[in-house]
């Protein structure tokens, strides 16, 4: 049997051993040091902002984010519908209530009219929106000048969940930089990895300050162990962010790798009517973190579904795009506003592996795979 390929495997080598190396070497390993000060200005140079906090993880990160910026029981938080269940779990951690808003049809990312619609509604009826957290999906920005207008109109401050789009742009300026604050994710499947890890990035300097105090557990500055906040053990370790800064020193290699797979579906599926590449008209500000495609059963005579089964006999991992929040049990009663969008996206679309770490035999084993799949099909119809 092959080895099983999968969709975004951690692309980890040499330089980040030696990264490691040098961390425990060093003698930096409680949690905090010298690796975790200069990854947090690392990723700042990268992208522009005043202020970042590493922490344990995205969801950690959003949890604090969303503290800091006030948001408690009896709050309603406005997000995308269509995301990972984090984005939703950590609303719910404060106490405050996840509202879902659905999708532009082509990007999967929040349609800013049905925002506008659900503030609104919610406005007029004297709910208190504190946050608004829209979600970069699979790489590409969201349409940040239409979603911070609205939320400007409102007065509403934006926690942007650029745990997909770290290396994405929107207009020239870089996903994580946008909002109060944002946050990107380093867990293991991600554009890239500290294993598990994450950041909040911000210009407010008193937000930044303030998540790092919950962070380190509300520690007053007092040499006894003094309390008036409950706090939280969230810190990036100064292990974990050796990894990453090795890893950021290649990021814009591995963006390269992904958008050289994505050019190579693109390719090849431009041949097969009824299906396309996720995403919309124009990819180019992209990170490329994965690539999907949106099937047209009507005319391909096959499903994503069956296409999943047939790659999956081949030990390829391919999987849906996320299930989107309003339609999971747990949020089965949550409030929302949706146009059918993700719930289409949900059924129609396939994540094929696009993960930079992908050597040229997996890359072929996959094409013949496909290549395979769609001979049957067409000899079957
Ligand atoms: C991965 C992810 C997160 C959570 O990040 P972790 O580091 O895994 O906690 C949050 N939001 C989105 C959209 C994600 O894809």
């Amino acid at each position: 049997m092959n080895e099983r390929i999968h969709m975004s495997s951690p692309d980890v080598g040499e330089l980040e051993e030696q990264y490691i190396v040098n961390a425990v070497r060093s003698g930096w390993i409680a949690p905090l040091g010298p690796d975790v000060d200069a990854f947090e200005d690392e990723l700042k140079a990268r992208l522009g902002v005043e202020h970042a906090v590493a922490l344990s993880s995205g969801t950690a990160a959003l949890h604090l984010g969303l503290l800091a910026l006030g948001v408690g029981t009896g709050d309603v938080v406005v997000t995308s519908s269509m995301t990972f269940a984090a984005t939703a779990n950590a609303i719910t951690y404060t106490g405050a209530t996840p509202y879902f808003v659905d999708s532009l049809p082509d990007t999967g990312n929040m349609d800013p009219e049905l925002l506008r619609e659900a503030l609104d509604e919610l406005v007029s009826k004297g709910s208190r929106v504190a946050a608004i957290v829209p979600v970069d999906l699979l790489g590409k920005a969201v349409d940040y000048t239409a979603i911070e207008s609205v939320a400007d109109e409102y007065g509403i401050p934006l926690l942007c969940d650029a745990a997909e789009s770290l290396g994405a742009t929107h207009q020239g300026k870089p996903a994580g930089s946008f909002g109060s604050a944002s946050i990107v994710s380093f867990n293991g499947n991600k554009i890239m990895t500290t294993s598990g890890g994450g950041m909040l990035l911000t210009n407010d300097s008193e937000l930044a300050a303030r998540i790092r105090y919950l962070a380190t557990q509300a520690r007053q500055p007092v040499a006894h162990y003094e309390h008036t906040d409950v706090g939280y053990n969230y810190r990036l370790s100064n292990l974990l962010a050796a990894l990453g800064r090795a890893q950021l020193t290649r990021l814009n290699d591995m963006i390269a790798r992904r958008k050289a797979l994505r050019d190579q579906y693109r390719q090849f599926f431009a041949k097969v009517s009824g299906v396309e590449i996720f995403g919309g008209a124009t990819d180019a500000e992209d990170n490329y973190w994965l690539t999907s495609i949106i099937v047209d059963s009507e005319l391909t005579g096959w499903t994503s579904q069956d296409f999943q089964r047939a790659l999956s006999q081949d030990s390829i991992e391919a999987r849906p795009l996320w299930k989107p929040m309003h339609l999971q049990p747990i949020y089965s009663n949550a409030p929302r506003k949706v146009n059918g969008s993700s719930e289409s996206l949900f059924l129609s679309g396939l994540t094929l592996p696009s993960g930079s770490a992908l050597h040229d035999e997996q890359v072929d084993r996959i094409f013949t795979s496909i290549s395979n799949f769609l001979a049957q099909g067409s000899t079957e119809a």
